[in-house]
């Protein structure tokens, strides 16, 4: 991080915080209850002496973050709630321009310029905060975009064939779809227009920067580059890879960043802690020290790249995704990971409960056809080899499990439940 951007964020973060002890009676009741005096956080070393803001806090006390009347209010949006209800999210127009700035940059980090036609495979209704950026970013740029949404792989190709769009955004376990659909229907897609997938939402990167399964099925399918990026609707901005590969950019003039241990201090160089983000330049609900869950390794050494800010490796797993299976400690993406390597399957979920003594259990859920004895010990001895952890196996039909992952009323795949 240059002295350059600690200087801009400085001054930025003395905005936020008078802006918000002014306005959102949320922080005011923090700041007064904890004896805050804002006036002496100058830096963002200084941010420590306030309390960090959970998810529980802004589910709870949700409008209580709003800073300004509803009437200014331009975009209401809702989080994405994989683990409880979704809370509302307030954007004004001042907030949907930070979030085009946002997504330009991103777009540019990622290769991306005017001369690029992106293909929106994501929602950009539903309440989604992502969508809607995706597109204010590609304006903001001035490349062209073809918004065909999710799912739909013949209207998909069909786009593709017809407009020659160059980058694809897209949840990553959509591509193997997409890519059987074309070998099924005789499209030629190794010689299509597509150079490169914007990936959100799933890792396509081990913590070592390699390719995780998902990655390698892909490229070792399709000539494509992978960017990943990490993003969040509380964040209002996003990580995102540069050619390099090494972890997502920070956009330092958006965010400022700290990833902290258990006990709240920040760790070093390529260790693994808790993603928590101050917003910067967020007029409708400004958060500080806001703790995401996420778990990532940080780099702060300047990028290959040329760029200097700090950029966080794959996100290893949800602080309350933690699973406890048998005395091994898991997280929901190194399940993926193993079901991502094999090829017969094409659909799966994730089903994590309690059994009657308190501890989890863990169930996939597959298709019915692969239900044979060789199939079920080659699973097993895969889990077992690489997590050291042997999953219940329950198969029902496809129509069934198609039901249960690609909900009406769910944004994206629901790959993973807790009962
Ligand atoms: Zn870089």
């Amino acid at each position: 991080m240059t002295k350059e951007i600690l200087e801009s964020q400085s001054k930025k973060l003395e905005e936020i915080l008078q802006y918000v002890n002014t306005n959102s009676s949320y922080y005011n009741r923090i700041f007064q209850e904890n004896g805050i005096d804002i006036s002496l956080i100058k830096s963002p070393g200084d941010l420590s002496v306030i309390p960090f803001t959970t998810k529980d806090d802004l589910a709870r006390y949700n409008d209580d973050f709003l800073c300004v009347p509803k009437t200014k209010i331009a975009d209401f949006v809702t989080t994405s709630g994989t683990l409880s209800d979704p809370v509302a999210f307030y954007l004004t127009d001042k907030d949907v321009q930070r979030l085009a700035n946002n997504e330009a940059e991103a777009f540019r980090c990622a290769n991306g310029s005017e001369n690029d036609i992106y293909q929106l495979m994501t929602t950009i209704d539903r309440r989604f905060m992502a969508g809607l950026a995706y597109w204010m970013g590609a304006r903001k740029m001035g490349a062209g975009m073809i918004r065909v949404g999710p799912g739909a792989p013949f209207l998909q190709w069909e786009s593709i064939q017809r407009f020659s769009p160059t980058v694809l955004i897209a949840i990553p376990s959509f591509i193997p779809r997409l890519i059987e659909y074309a070998e099924a229907n005789g499209i030629d897609y190794k010689s299509s227009s597509v150079k490169s997938v914007l990936c959100i939402g799933e890792p396509i990167r081990n913590p070592d920067f390699t390719y995780n399964e998902l990655g390698k099925r892909i490229t070792s399918q399709w000539d494509v580059q992978l960017f990943s990026t990490y993003a969040s609707t509380e964040m209002g901005a996003a990580f995102t890879e540069c050619q390099e590969g090494k972890g997502g950019h920070l956009n330092p003039d958006l965010l400022i960043l700290e990833v902290v241990d258990e006990s709240g201090n920040v760790v070093g160089e390529g260790e693994m802690g808790e993603v928590v983000v101050t917003t910067l330049g967020v007029e409708g609900m400004p958060l500080l020290r806001y703790r995401t869950g996420d778990l990532c390794h940080v780099y702060y050494q300047p990028c290959d790249c040329g760029r200097s800010s700090t950029r966080l490796g794959p996100v290893v797993g949800r602080k309350q995704q933690m699973i406890k299976f048998k005395g091994t400690t898991i997280f929901p993406p190194a399940l993926f990971d193993v079901l991502d390597m094999v090829p017969e399957i094409d659909l799966y979920q994730v089903v994590v409960s309690k059994n009657e003594f308190g501890n989890d259990e863990i169930t996939i859920l597959l298709t019915m056809n692969l239900e044979t004895a060789l199939f079920k010990e080659k699973l097993h001895s895969l889990f077992k080899s690489r997590l050291r952890v042997t999953p219940a196996l329950q198969f029902i039909t496809a129509q069934e499990l198609n039901h249960l992952i690609f909900k009406q009323e769910k944004r994206k795949p629901e790959k993973l439940i807790y009962l």
